[in-house]
Formats: structure tokens, C-alpha cells, sequence
């Protein structure tokens, strides 16, 4: 937008009096914070109405992208980016003697997520703004997202995130767009002019309410809507005809049920709670979203039957698998259209996304507590589940083992990822490898049943957080070299590849990388006090804590070189910093037993001088978008060595790759196509391939002890877990020790350990030839624009959702 710096600082001038009473001087930073923000949100403000309005006037079709998880980040400087003025108000501020840095800082991330799932849809969120495409987020407005994470004397903590503490400046409350949502009760069926009617009573009533965050488009004045669903007691005389009664903690208990619905995320990554409180959560956000989807398209007095042509429903994973049903109640109870024509809707409308093929995080409802929660739901489920169950009957004539392996409803339970398949027109992997085991091992039986169904989605990133914003000396470079046409079109980025033989460029590229490596030393000293040396190789491995992206394989080669180290302190060696970051679900005991085991392990060997100028580990706390913000530029190594066969994609291997970062991987998840882009020279790779693993799995037998038996480097590590040597009790570590000893331990640790550190060294020795190892740098940037969610949400619109861009 055009802004000049006069009325910029007019305006916030004036806003600082209007808004706090106070003078420049007088204002503390979150004053300063909030209404540069409510500046900015006036700004865009008239792009967002145009927008909605050029939507609604040109008719075209919406989509609205479902999630339980949106992990935003930091949305102040994000806005200023795409409205083009964050350099006017930068220096505007200055002349007001304000930093607009420390203003950023005061920002809270607005944490709705837990890790890759969640940050997809905020990627994808920013690349529909961004392109054009009319797409809205649909979520819950938790009151309190992802924990925040301390570690104290080595173990993770859990403390309750406050992003609502003051007030959120992005936000707008719509209580005149709230819905109804109804829960429990008895469904009674009556026969009204010949046709069936369904009736739901004695259902207690759930307000939602919406609040809608502005999704800037990237300099080209589309805005977007993320709509946040927050739950409210019905009826405000509700609690009043208890209290009259002295009924007054029924009254209380109703308000806390009903506000405990969007009370707070569940922080779990790949593994479904089962709770009854998630459920109501699952069922708000869908019924919520859709009656309100409906409302708007029946605004514009087009027929019922033409909703699938104005509509997209994206169900990020089985979370809001229920839209299914939902839509099926709505447009059958409510719009009073046959169980034919409502389900060619219905499936025409929906499209899913399937994030995982773990089979313990494939989410199933017990249908008790299903049916009862959800009466007329869990009906129409059934009736799809028998009608689904018919026509595999049809085809598959006496399968009976068929049809018990798919079948919607089952032993107790009602299955989410085959209700999704079975409710929808397109279910999509996020990564090739990830999709091909879909259809030919997890899934197959409904691969073959709707061969037309299944397709690949390769997941993405938007360069614009993860590059633009987060790394300035970088994208500085970049635009001076090569234009600033990578912005809009990221594979313009392969145009770096004129430099590959240009050492004063490679030379720029090595200061960038030092300096940022600067800045995250400056935070690790400014928190945590400890000293770590820009001129070692930061080694970083930032995700969630899982066994499957074993983070417990890295802790064991740092044992293993310490080992070495202290064996013989003249050894020569290139100094590492190994950095971690990561959440572990807190009950998940194993996970968080092996952050006091990196920690432990930091301990030993941060406070050991016999290795002092060598070997470093840090262990940064509370994991989150604005602090990877900060290490991913920094890093010149990217830990990606998952188990192969068990990360869907990933996304972190992405945004270390467009930093600059050398990828240590395994061949699983995206890291496949990484390797395909930049060819073996740019990439190290190791570990057992899928092929390997399935044959463990199908056949094999995987005996770990032999490993321990057979290689000293390794049953040293594995004994010092347990016998003092960490300075812990000997049990601390025991279910560690025991867990990667067992008998076909399903991760391979032991098995992939010597392929990991020969891995390792060969970085060492790369890392050692500066010119060379800064080429590979150079190239993973280059071939990074295919990793952009613009890439991604551009297939999507093409093929599942046939949505066009519009350019306004
Ligand atoms: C990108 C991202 C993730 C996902 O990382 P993976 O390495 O793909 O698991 C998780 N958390 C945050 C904060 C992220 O930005």
C-alpha cells in the first residue's frame, strides 16, 4: 500500500494518544505494540472488506481449509511484509526514537498447534492469500495453545501459555455470525407428509462464537479469513433460572463445561487423547464451520443443489472427519434434500488429507461415547457405514475379510481415516514415498476400491516466513543478485546457480550464515549463559519430540564422540555445536525421559574442559515458530533421520534447506525429493531405507543385543546410560536402555547408528573444505522454491479443489 512516512507517524501519533492516553515517552513497549498493530489492521482493513466483497460479487467458489491446529507464529511483522511498509514504518519509528524491533518482540506467537500440522495450514493459509485463492482457514480459538515448556534441573515442565493475557490485536469478535451447536439428547423420528423426519431433543445447546483474523495476501491487496470458533454458555438467562432455583453450582458447572471446550489444544503430535472433551472439540469446529459456510452461500439465493460448486471443504487429517456427516445433516435435516443428492454433495464438496500411516495415530471413537454424544451424527454415520459396507459387497462378492477390514464401524469403534476416505472425493499423502505406502500397504484395500481417489500432495513451506522475514541478510543477497522476482515466484531462486563458481558470492553467503549464527549465540548467551563458538559447525535438530524422529540417535553419537574425545584430547576434530529444540507430549514418558537424557548428556559435556573448544550441546527450551525463527538460519546442518517409512512429509527438512543448510537424512518423508533436487553431492544421507524397514516389519527379526554385543562403541554408550557415568541414579536412563535393546525395537536405533556416524563425519570432513561445502549451501537454496507452499497450494487448487486464482 502507499504510506508515507509523514502520515505514518501521524497516524500513530494520534493512535498512541487515541488508543492508550500516552505520549511516546510515556508508553511502555506492549503500548507501543498494540497500536502499531491496530494501525496496521486499519490499514489493511479495507482490502479485507473488498476482498469479501469482490468474493461474494464475482460468486466464485470458497474454500475453507479445517484444522484443530493453526500454528500462526507472529503476525505484526508478517503483516507489515505484505503490505509493503514495514521499511516507512521502520523508520518512521525511528525518527520517534523507537526500534521496531523491540516493538516485534513484545508479541506473543499465537501457538494453535503443535508442530508440522499445525504450521502447514498457517503455510498454506499465507500461499492462498498470497496467489489469490479465495480459501479461509476454519479452527478453534483456544483459550491456551501449545504449553510453554521450561526445563528445570534437566526435565521438561509444563506451563500454561497465556497468549490471551492482553488483549489480542488481530482478532475480530462477530458474536452477530455465532451458531448453535448441540450435544447428547435423543433423536426422534416422525413421518411427516410421507417423508422421514428427524428430531433432536433434549440436547444441550453450545453457543459458537467466531473470531476472524485477517490472512494478508503478499503486495497484492487480497486478505483472507481465518475464522476461530470459541465457545458460550446458550441463553444468558441460563445460568439465572439455576440461580433462582439455588441451583447455583449446576449453573456454574454449566458455564465451565461449555467454556472447557475451547479451553485449550490438546498437546499431543500423532497420537489421538480419546477423551470425550476432544470429541465435543472436534464436533464444535465442524458443526460451527459449516452452518456457517451454509448461511453465507445460501446469502447469495443460489439453490442448495449448486453447493458443491461454490464450495470446498479441506479436512486437514480426521480431526474434523464429522464435517462428513455434519454436511450430510445439515443439507438433508435442515435443507430437505434426499440421502442421494446430499451425499453427491456432500462428497464433492469434502477432500482430506492424510498426515501419518502409524496405526496408533489413526484416530477411532468408541461408539458409545459417539452415539451418545452425537445422536443424529452417529445415525448417519451408520447408515453411510452400511451403504459403504453394500456396495464393497457389491464388488467384492463374499469377501467377508474385505469388508471386516473396512468397514466404518468395527469392533467397538468408529475408524476416522476410513469414514474421511469413504465421505470425500480426494484423500491425499503429503510426500511420494508417504502416498505410495498409503495406497500400497496401509490403505490399499480403498486404494483398489476407489482407484480414482487417491493422489499426492507434497507439503511446502512459505518462503516468505520462512526466508523473506526470518532470514534479511539472506533474502537481501538473493534480491541483489538476482531480483526480487523469487518473492513471487520462488523457483526464480534457481537463478543463484549462476554463482556455483563465484567465490566473493560464496564468500557473502559463508558472512550471512556466520552472522546469523552470531545472533542465535547472542540469544543462547543472553538465556542460558552458555558460550558457544560461531566458527563451529551448528548442528541443529529442532521438531517434536518422537522416538520416530530419534532424537535419541543423535544424543548417542555425541555420547560416542565425547567417548572419543576423552579418550584422546588431541584428537583432531572439526568443533560441533549440537543444538536441540523439541516438545515432548507431556504423557509421553519416553519422550520426555530423553530430554533429561540430552540434557544430562549437555551437562556432562558443556561443563567438561577436557573437550572445551570442541563439542558444545544446547538444549533450547519452549520450541515454537518465532524461536525457529532464529536457529534455522543458523544452522549448517539440518537433523532429519527419522526412521524411514514414519515422517509423512516433514517441513522442517524444508525451511533448513531454503536457509542454507546441509541435510543429514534418511531417505524418508519429503527428504526423498530434497535428495532428487540437489543431487547426492548436496545431501548426506544414511540408514536403513524403506524397503529395509518393511522387511523387518513383515519377516524379519531385528535383535538389537547383537548390535550391543558386537560393537564396543556402541555398548559403551548404551552401558553409560545405566551406570553412573551421567552422574544420574542408574534407573534415570533404565527405560531408555531397555527400550533400544528390546527385541525388534521398531526404530532401528542401534541398527542405523554405525551408517549415522560414518554420516557424521563425512559433514566433518565436507564441512572442512570451506569452498565446497558453501557451494552445497548454495545449491540447497537454489532448489528450494519447489519446497514453496505456493507450489503446493497451486496443485491443490488444480486438482482437488478447482479453484482459480482471481487477480484483483
Ligand atoms: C516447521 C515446524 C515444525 C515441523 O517440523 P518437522 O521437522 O517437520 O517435524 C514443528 N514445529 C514448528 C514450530 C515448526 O515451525
Amino acid at each position: 500500500m502507499d504510506l508515507s512516512k509523514k502520515r505514518f507517524k501521524s497516524d500513530f501519533i494520534n493512535g498512541l494518544m487515541a488508543k492508550r492516553a500516552k505520549s511516546v515517552k510515556e508508553a511502555s513497549a506492549w503500548d507501543l505494540y498494540a497500536t502499531l498493530g491496530s494501525i496496521v489492521r486499519g490499514y489493511l482493513s479495507k482490502n479485507w472488506v473488498d476482498t469479501n466483497t469482490a468474493y461474494s460479487r464475482i460468486g466464485t467458489k470458497q474454500v475453507y481449509y479445517f484444522s484443530m491446529e493453526f500454528l500462526t507464529g507472529k503476525l505484526l511483522e508478517k503483516h507489515l511484509i505484505n503490505l509493503d511498509i514495514i521499511e516507512v514504518c521502520k523508520d518512521g519509528l525511528g525518527e520517534l526514537g523507537i526500534d521496531l524491533d523491540e516493538i516485534l518482540h513484545v508479541e506473543k506467537d499465537q501457538g494453535l498447534g503443535n508442530g508440522g500440522l499445525g504450521r502447514l495450514a498457517a503455510c498454506f493459509l499465507d500461499s492462498m492469500a498470497a496467489i489469490g485463492i479465495p480459501g479461509h482457514g476454519c479452527g478453534i480459538r483456544y483459550k491456551r495453545g501449545f504449553f510453554e515448556q521450561e526445563i528445570v534441573d534437566g526435565y521438561q515442565v509444563e506451563r500454561p501459555e497465556k497468549w490471551l493475557a492482553e488483549e489480542n490485536i488481530w482478532e475480530i469478535k462477530k458474536p452477530d455470525k455465532s451458531v448453535e451447536v448441540r450435544f447428547w439428547g435423543d433423536v426422534r423420528a416422525s413421518s411427516k407428509s410421507g417423508s422421514m423426519e428427524f428430531i433432536h431433543e433434549n440436547y444441550e445447546p453450545i453457543i459458537a462464537v467466531p473470531y476472524d483474523t485477517p490472512v494478508v495476501g503478499h503486495t497484492n491487496s487480497t486478505v483472507n479469513t481465518l475464522r476461530l470458533w470459541s465457545a458460550e454458555p446458550a441463553r444468558k438467562d441460563f445460568d439465572f433460572s439455576l440461580f433462582n432455583k439455588g441451583n447455583y453450582l449446576k449453573a456454574m458447572e454449566y458455564n465451565y463445561l461449555v467454556e472447557s471446550i475451547s479451553e485449550m489444544l490438546y498437546p499431543n503430535d500423532s497420537h489421538p487423547e480419546g477423551k470425550l472433551l476432544r470429541l465435543k472439540q472436534e464436533y464444535f469446529l465442524v458443526s460451527a464451520g459449516i452452518q456457517s459456510i451454509v448461511r453465507t452461500f445460501k446469502k447469495n439465493k443460489r439453490p442448495i443443489e449448486e453447493f458443491d460448486e461454490y464450495v470446498s471443504i479441506h479436512i486437514n487429517d480426521t480431526h474434523p472427519s464429522l464435517a462428513i456427516p455434519e454436511l450430510m445433516r445439515i443439507l438433508m435435516d435442515e435443507e430437505g434434500l434426499g440421502w442421494d443428492q446430499a451425499w453427491k454433495i456432500t462428497t464433492n464438496t469434502i477432500s482430506y488429507t492424510n498426515h501419518t500411516i502409524m496405526a496408533e495415530a489413526l484416530e477411532k471413537w468408541p461408539i458409545d461415547m459417539f452415539k451418545s454424544l452425537l445422536p443424529r451424527i452417529y445415525m448417519i454415520v451408520y447408515e453411510i457405514n452400511e451403504r459403504f459396507c453394500a456396495n464393497v459387497w457389491k464388488k467384492y462378492n463374499g469377501d467377508w475379510d474385505r469388508i471386516a477390514r473396512m468397514a466404518i464401524i468395527a469392533n467397538g469403534y468408529v475408524k476416522m481415516a476410513y469414514l474421511s476416505i469413504v465421505g470425500s472425493h480426494s484423500v491425499n499423502g503429503v510426500a511420494r514415498l508417504h502416498t505410495e505406502l498409503l495406497e500400497k500397504q496401509e490403505l490399499r484395500d480403498f486404494a483398489q476400491f476407489y482407484p480414482n481417489r487417491f493422489n499426492n500432495k507434497t507439503n511446502g513451506i512459505t518462503h516468505r516466513r520462512w526466508l523473506l522475514q526470518s532470514n534479511k541478510g539472506l533474502s537481501n543477497l538473493i534480491s541483489e543478485s538476482i531480483g526480487t522476482e523469487w518473492i513471487k515466484h520462488p523457483r526464480k531462486l534457481r537463478k543463484l546457480e549462476k554463482h556455483i563458481d563465484d567465490s566473493a558470492f560464496l564468500d557473502r553467503l559463508y558472512e550471512i550464515k556466520h552472522q546469523n549464527k552470531i545472533r542465535l549465540a547472542n540469544h543462547i548467551k543472553d538465556i542460558y549463559s552458555i558460550d558457544v563458538d560461531p566458527n563451529s559447525i551448528f548442528d541443529i535438530q529442532a521438531k517434536r519430540l518422537h522416538e520416530y524422529k530419534r532424537q535419541l540417535l543423535n544424543v548417542l553419537n555425541i555420547m560416542h564422540i565425547y567417548n572419543k574425545l576423552i579418550e584422546n584430547p588431541n584428537m583432531d576434530m572439526t568443533p560441533r555445536t549440537f543444538i536441540f529444540g523439541a516438545k515432548a507430549a507431556p504423557g509421553y514418558d519416553m519422550a520426555k525421559n530423553i530430554i533429561k537424557l540430552i540434557n544430562t548428556v549437555a551437562d556432562r559435556v558443556n561443563n567438561d574442559i577436557r573437550v572445551r573448544g570442541k563439542l558444545k550441546v544446547v538444549f533450547l527450551e519452549n520450541y515454537r515458530v518465532s524461536l525457529s525463527q532464529i536457529m534455522i538460519p543458523a544452522a549448517n546442518v539440518s537433523e532429519q533421520i527419522s526412521t524411514a517409512t514414519k515422517e509423512a512429509s516433514g517441513t522442517g527438512n524444508m525451511k533448513f534447506m531454503m536457509n542454507g543448510a546441509i541435510t543429514l537424512a534418511t531417505l524418508d518423508g519429503a527428504n526423498i525429493e530434497i535428495h532428487e533436487s540437489v543431487g547426492d553431492e548436496n545431501i548426506v544421507l544414511f540408514g536403513l531405507e524403506k524397503d529395509d524397514v518393511l522387511e523387518y516389519y513383515n519377516n524379519g527379526r531385528y535383535i538389537p543385543l547383537d548390535i550391543y554385543n558386537s560393537d564396543v562403541r556402541i555398548k559403551r554408550v548404551v552401558d553409560q546410560l545405566t551406570n553412573g557415568f551421567l552422574g544420574v541414579g542408574n534407573e534415570e536412563f533404565a527405560g531408555i536402555r531397555y527400550a533400544l535393546t528390546r527385541d525388534n525395537e521398531p526404530y532401528f536405533i542401534l541398527k542405523d547408528f554405525d551408517s549415522y556416524v560414518q554420516a557424521q563425519k563425512r559433514i566433518s570432513v565436507l564441512y572442512e573444505d570451506k569452498c565446497k561445502w558453501q557451494k552445497m549451501s548454495l545449491v540447497n537454496i537454489a532448489r528450494s522454491g519447489k519446497f514453496s507452499s505456493d507450489e503446493t497450494i497451486r496443485r491443490y487448487a488444480a486438482d482437488i479443489w478447482n479453484v482459480k486464482p482471481i487477480n484483483r
